[in-house]
């Protein structure tokens, strides 16, 4: 453990100019120049590729970790100087050489993760296997409760959302789920990998059962029973694209609806048992689902059914359980992402711990690692962008001026939080011990879910996020209008305070502008100033939104990845984010270097540092088998179409490279929403 402490231990620090010294001459070269020059590939025409010209020296000499399925320059390089601080909190709390609130939770779920042995384990999943029922009504509606505490996927989704018709209340929302694979389409496609991915799936399960002690004959038809049912609520599920409609996926039938659905379902006792027996409004979001899945209930075997919820308690206990479970779960990994090496235990702990207790995580880390004044560098820079969306609405050829004025509103209500949230979440009454970690990591599903429904009935509170503060990522919620950048993501390379203004408008300023594009894609457009599903839209205006997205989705279906293509109506949202996103940190920066002269470095202008900037914080180099993994259930686009589909579409990056019309980077026709 000692070990990985001693590694570069480039703190996430947003502003203290000592975590300098603390980086590799690489980075502080990068972060001077805001151009990584050794990322470059500077025997491709940036006008032809210009991902290639940005990242392929990077690409060349960066392997992919054999314990990753993937490698980015941004996030894998944040994320791993991340874990090592991360690592070190649990470590001393661990010990107890730092007191931190939720600390003793921290200590407990560290401790039992890393801890070798499983017998504990062991014992808790026969248990839990033991009180799965499913001979009666009333016997299975308990089971699946349990099982839903426990974190698994048993048939469906319950969970709280708020309303879609009147955002400030939070209710019910069921919805399609109880598939062991990441999506339907694994399920139904019919060319010869999927087919053989079904197939190892299929092994898998049965593996999975005989090391739970049940005989080979045996396992062999519970991996059949498990997968039949799968397949056929994979048949009952709505794809990815279409639910990217909210109209799709809103249906406030209430439990009287629910119920009218699925009648064999004992939807009281299954309620009783979640700790919400008087729940009446509900959004059942695919009805039809609800019907198939009682099509299986009334038609399935008892001994099916068990098999069925027996396998996903296995296989969220798995991970947790003993060595030859760990094994067998990763081996199915690799199948699915191709990484070649288990990660090793303590990133596995570690990813555990986040999930389960990563609020707690998270306040220590915030405390030690980021100022209040990197909130309001942020803050400003989010200004910046905000402005420029505002300018840009003013000049839209295309949109009324009633709807240009709603768009305002929309867009003066926009909150947005920096950082960390003001009130932290507390977790007070989870109880953890020591030595076993499956019941720990079930303890904490159980509570968190407790903790969901219980908003029920409620308003929603700004104060939960989606994600823990040290995560690098950032989000915008169209229920709340609310845009959300931890503390994670305001970091070298998205964001330095020493690097050039021209990087830090092309990284992190284009995220900003990504997530308040957001508020203004084929989805989020559909939602109001106040969060809430309602047109706002005149017919004209909300008729030429749909022309230009259309030209979003035909440019990016056009892209191939491996023997798939991109999917131009999943990842609509996304690509409208990007090019928007691009365009306003763009206009931004534009803005506030207007009275200055150039500031070249490496020979580079500063708009072409900017678009680097941009292309460098999305080099990645993804295995083959992740790679389609994610074009089946991602909704951003591959990173090289990030980054081609996004600066071909703007006619300042062909101004900075000198393009001719025509070439790749440069097409005579351009999309353009934002
Ligand atoms: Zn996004």
């Amino acid at each position: 453990m000692r070990d990985h402490r001693l590694l570069v231990f480039a703190a996430a620090i947003l502003l203290a100019c000592t975590g300098a010294e603390k980086k590799t001459p690489r980075e502080i070269a990068a972060l001077r120049s805001g151009v990584d020059l050794e990322a470059l590939d500077r025997d491709v025409d940036p006008c032809e590729d210009f991902y290639q010209f940005a990242c392929g020296g990077w690409m060349k000499r960066t392997p992919i970790p054999p314990d990753r399925p993937s490698w980015h320059r941004s996030f894998s390089e944040i994320r791993e100087r991340n874990e090592q601080a991360l690592i070190r909190i649990l470590e001393d709390v661990a010990a107890g050489r730092m007191q931190t609130p939720d600390g003793d939770k921290l200590a407990a779920f560290w401790k039992s993760c890393m801890e070798e042995d499983a017998r504990e384990e062991l014992d808790t999943v026969r248990a839990e296997l033991g009180r799965i029922q499913s001979d009666d009504a009333e016997d299975l509606a308990r089971s699946v409760a349990r099982l839903h505490d426990a974190g698994a996927a048993a048939f469906f989704v319950f969970r709280s959302t708020p309303d879609y018709a009147n955002a400030q209340q939070v209710i019910g929302l069921a919805d399609q789920g109880g598939l062991g694979l990441p999506d339907r389409e694994y399920y139904l496609r019919d060319d010869e990998k999927s087919r053989q991915l079904l197939e190892a799936y299929r092994e898998h399960v049965a593996r999975v059962f005989v090391l739970a002690g049940v005989r080979e004959e045996q396992a062999a038809a519970n991996a059949d029973a498990v997968l039949s049912i799968e397949a056929e609520l994979a048949r009952a599920s709505m794809p990815r694209a279409e639910r990217r409609n909210p109209y799709n996926v809103y249906n406030r039938l209430d439990r009287k609806g629910l119920e009218q659905r699925a009648p064999t379902f004992r939807w009281d006792v299954y309620f009783a048992e979640s700790g919400i027996p008087e729940i009446e409004a509900i959004n059942v979001a695919v009805p039809d689902f609800f019907t198939r899945m009682d099509e299986i209930l009334r038609s399935r075997r008892p001994d099916e059914l068990s098999a069925y919820l027996s396998w996903h308690l296995l296989r969220v206990a798995a991970p947790a359980l003993s060595e030859p479970f760990v094994r067998e779960d990763f081996q199915f990994q690799k199948v699915l992402t191709g990484q070649e090496e288990i990660a090793p235990r303590f990133r596995r702990c570690l990813e555990a711990t986040d999930r389960a207790v990563g609020f707690a995580l998270a306040r220590a880390f915030v405390r030690e690692h980021f100022g209040e004044e990197g909130k309001e560098v942020a803050r400003r820079l989010v200004e910046g962008i905000e402005n420029a969306f505002a300018e840009n609405l003013r000049s839209l050829d295309w949109m009324d001026e009633e709807t240009r004025a709603r768009a305002f509103e929309k867009l003066e209500t926009l909150k947005n939080q920096i950082g960390y949230p003001e009130v932290w979440r507390s977790y007070e009454g989870l109880n953890l011990v020591d030595d076993d970690q499956l019941a720990n990591r079930m303890a904490a599903a159980a509570f968190e879910r407790r903790r969901d429904l219980a908003r029920i009935g409620r308003p929603p509170d700004p104060n939960d996020w989606f994600m823990p503060p040290h995560t690098v990522n950032a989000y915008y919620y169209a229920l709340r209008n609310e845009m959300v950048f931890p503390a994670g993501i305001l970091q070298p390379p998205f964001f330095a305070v020493e690097a050039p203004e021209a990087a830090n408008a092309g990284a992190i300023g284009m995220v900003m502008g990504h997530e308040l594009t957001h508020g203004f894609d084929d989805k989020g457009r559909l939602f109001d100033a106040h969060g809430n599903l309602r047109s706002w839209w005149s017919e004209e205006s909300g008729r030429a939104f749909e022309e230009k997205a259309q030209c979003v989705v035909e440019q990016y279906e056009n892209y191939e990845v491996g023997d798939l293509r991109v999917n131009g109506r999943l990842t609509l949202g996304e690509n409208i984010a990007d090019i928007g996103g691009l365009k306003l940190a763009w206009k931004a920066f534009e803005k506030s270097r207007s009275d200055r002269q150039d500031r070249p470095v490496h020979g580079f202008t500063e708009a072409q540092q900017f678009f680097l900037s941009y292309a460098q914080s999305w080099c990645a180099n993804v295995r083959e088998e992740y790679a389609r993994m994610r074009v089946l259930t991602d909704p951003h686009s591959p990173p090289k179409y990030r980054v081609n589909g996004v600066v071909s579409n703007l006619s300042a990056f062909q101004e900075a490279f000198a393009c001719q019309t025509g070439q790749p980077m440069a097409p005579a026709r351009r999309c353009a929403v934002w």
